[in-house]
């Protein structure tokens, strides 16, 4: 399991032995997200995105009942006086799935407030997120032995080596810039040409992008939009600053032709490895006021206003409660990360 992840996963186990109401009274004020919700899933490998509509519907309730779900103009308040929102939470969708259009329908009926991040190249063009595609050539791609550039090795799609295969080059991948990345990736995606890569994608509509007219039709709605850089790819030091400076700057220009205002930026893949100092830097730079990472810990937890925590809605978890009101465990690593990025 990679490092990023032993916050939220200590926190999930510890969760399982709590009940809700003995921790509640040490929540703090904190912002969590969820990427996509679909009726169904039919292959949790490749669409690892989604929430079940049945689980979404339990996460949305058990927010409800026990937290002060509020839209994302509190968020100055709640920094500035935190200890007055000690249950206050901000609720955030990432990356811009078609089946937002439905999960606004959910959250509008329950009255639940949210912000959506979008990636505008994948708005703009359809293009299906590059990791998903990825995910796809280590399920669908022949069996065989492929060279991938930028990869060491062969990379082995034999019966029993495809997960492990599939961890070890997407772990390198992420720290390619964008021109290696994009080799790489189409690379893979000549690979699932041979199966035919339009069928394939055409199989799961889940991972398909919303229009710009849909999103204008949210923000009409009242669903706050935000920027989730434009193509949805790591802003980490293996990017170089041009690259950061726009992926930063291109979705706020897009956004706020079709919304009025973009405010916030919420980083792809936010964790430790996917985040720099040159990345906040320049989203800070691009004229947002705030910046959301994938870092778990609570808003009060003081520090830069463009390194925000954020909790990522586990997908085996329904009542996370408990684990929401005992994110502040996460905050001395969350400070140490600010830290080593000022
Ligand atoms: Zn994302």
């Amino acid at each position: 399991m990679p490092l990023s992840h032993y916050a939220g996963e200590i926190l999930r186990r510890a969760s399982h032995f709590v009940p809700p109401q003995a921790v509640l009274g040490l929540a703090r004020p904190a912002a969590v997200f969820f990427h996509g919700v679909e009726t169904a899933i039919e292959d949790p490998v490749v669409q690892n995105n989604h929430h079940t509509k049945d689980r979404f519907r339990q996460i949305a309730e058990t927010l409800k009942t026990h937290f002060d779900v509020l839209p994302l103009a509190a968020l100055d308040d709640v920094l500035a006086r935190p200890g007055k929102h000690p249950r206050a939470l901000f609720l955030m969708a990432d990356d811009g799935y078609g089946n937002m259009l439905a999960t606004a329908d959910l959250l509008e009926e329950m009255q639940l407030p949210w912000t959506l991040f979008v990636s505008t190249h994948h708005i703009d063009t359809g293009e299906r997120n590059p990791l998903f595609l990825a995910r796809l050539f280590f399920r669908y791609a022949r069996a065989g032995r492929y060279g991938l550039p930028h990869i060491d090795g062969i990379v082995d799609l034999v019966a029993g080596e495809r997960t492990v295969e599939a961890q070890r080059v997407l772990a390198r991948l992420k720290t390619m810039d964008e021109a290696h990345a994009r080799q790489t990736l189409s690379a893979m995606q000549t690979a699932l040409a041979q199966m035919g890569l339009e069928r394939l994608t055409d199989l799961f509509p889940s991972d398909s992008f919303l229009s710009w007219a849909d999103v204008a039709a949210l923000s009409r709605r009242g669903v706050e939009i935000g920027a989730h850089a434009h193509w949805h790819w790591p802003m980490n030091a293996h990017q170089s600053h041009e690259d950061l400076r726009r992926q930063a700057a291109l979705p706020r220009e897009r956004i706020m032709a079709v919304a009025g205002t973009c405010r916030t930026f919420a980083y792809p893949f936010g964790n430790r490895g996917g985040i720099c100092k040159a990345a906040w830097q320049a989203v800070r730079d691009a004229g947002y006021t705030h910046a959301f990472t994938a870092l778990s810990g609570t808003l009060d937890s003081g520090g830069n206003n463009f390194l925000l925590p954020r909790y990522g809605l586990a997908r085996e978890v329904s009542d996370q409660a408990a684990i929401i009101a005992l994110l502040r465990a996460a905050n001395p690593r969350l400070r140490r990360i600010q830290h080593l990025l000022a």
